[in-house]
């Protein structure tokens, strides 16, 4: 069965009691046990709820993966598997990662002595470089937020191997209709189901997804354990959004070509960071790695001023956090994103007060270009 149907049709799609086209939403926490001596399947929503494991397994399906999880946030996701790390252990993490990550690692897990370093991963032989005796992890995500740097997956991964280190990425960028890090030989998937997986603008929700049973078990012992699971409705939205994840994804990127290729050629743009365009430094690579580009660009504008009065006039972009919704945002990193990364920081990794990062919805490509033109 090809990709496409795939995300019609993975076993997960019918409610196995009414053969409902749309899984109903199970709006419950308990369940009635009819044996004291032999419970159910379920016993407590926290533990598991129809609906969000209709869609657990929906997801281990789109990443090609055997389970699943649900969380109530992209960031309840990375942080509850980060939280089947042990006291000691030291994590190399890609540099310029989701500005939430850099802040629940550098700030919270720190706390109970999970250390990180960052690194460029653009370069492999800086993973190899961290690698200290009590290296457990490395945590990428390719292509990073906000300038699509691309990382080697199957070079990091192979380094992880080599070391006996477990490989997270967080694939909230292609979604795994362009990029599954599993078959790359990845230990755990993550994602913002915010953003490609929901689509929509209109639910916040996050995914692990892993091959290995073993790691499963782990994962599922946060997740039950710290119980930051996504509720019944929320796994719906999340379900309804994916239907579409294959015609939102090939429009949303073409269109993000088309403005990637049309900003190359303003006199007012420095660069533009799109690795879909041949002379992006990670070009090859991902053409190696994904089946696509994705929908989000970056560009750096002359002057600051320009970068604020194209916030300031646009009328069909929104100007707004996130990304990966049918409708087209506009970010300004340096106060969004990444307020939480150092001003020092910020500037090393190339996030200056000039750079902008769209978010290509589901809107014609010409009337994008004419609202950032001021036409
Ligand atoms: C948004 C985002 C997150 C965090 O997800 P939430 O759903 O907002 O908690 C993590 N990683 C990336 C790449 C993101 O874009």
């Amino acid at each position: 069965m090809k990709y496409g149907t795939l995300i019609l049709h993975n076993g997960n799609e019918l409610d196995p009691h009414t053969g409902a086209l749309s899984i109903p939403i199970y709006q419950v926490s308990t369940y009635h046990q009819h044996d004291i001596d032999n419970f159910g399947k379920y016993d407590y929503s926290r533990s598991g709820n129809p609906t969000r494991e209709a869609l657990e397994k929906t997801l281990a399906a789109l990443e090609n993966g055997t389970r699943g999880f649900a969380f109530s946030s992209g960031m309840a996701a990375t942080s509850s598997t980060l939280g089947i790390l042990e006291q000691g252990d030291h994590v190399i993490a890609t540099e310029d990662i989701y500005g939430g990550s850099y802040r629940i690692l550098s700030r919270f897990f720190s706390k109970f002595g999970v250390e990180t370093t960052f690194v460029d991963m653009t370069k492999l032989a800086n993973i190899e470089e961290a690698i200290k005796p009590n290296t457990r992890a490395l945590f990428l995500e390719s292509p990073s937020n906000p300038l699509l740097k691309v990382t080697d997956i199957v070079g990091a991964v192979n380094i992880a191997k080599k070391h006996g280190l477990l490989s997270i990425i967080d694939n909230t960028f292609m979604s795994p209709y362009f990029q599954r890090p599993l078959d790359l030989g990845v230990d755990i998937v993550i994602h913002s189901a915010t953003k490609f997986i929901g689509g929509h603008s209109d639910v916040i929700g996050g995914a692990v997804i892993t091959k290995s049973e073993q790691l499963a078990a782990k994962i599922y012992f946060v997740q039950n354990g710290f119980g930051a699971v996504l509720g019944p409705q929320d796994s719906w939205l999340l379900l309804r959004g994916i239907k579409t994840l294959r015609a939102r994804m090939e429009l949303q990127q073409q269109a993000a070509q088309e403005i990637a290729s049309w900003l190359k050629k303003q006199s007012w743009v420095d660069q533009v960071y799109y690795p879909g365009l041949p002379d992006h430094p990670g070009h090859e690579i991902i053409k190696e790695q994904a089946s696509g580009y994705g929908a989000v660009l970056s560009f750096t504008t002359d002057t600051v001023e320009r970068a604020r009065t194209i916030m300031q006039n646009v009328k069909l972009w929104s100007v707004a956090v996130s990304l990966g919704g049918v409708e087209s945002i506009l970010s300004y990193p340096v106060k969004m994103s990444h307020a939480s990364i150092p001003p020092r920081e910020r500037e090393k990794l190339g996030i200056t007060d000039n750079l902008i990062r769209l978010s290509v919805g589901l809107e014609e490509a010409e009337d994008l270009i004419n609202d950032l033109k001021g036409v």
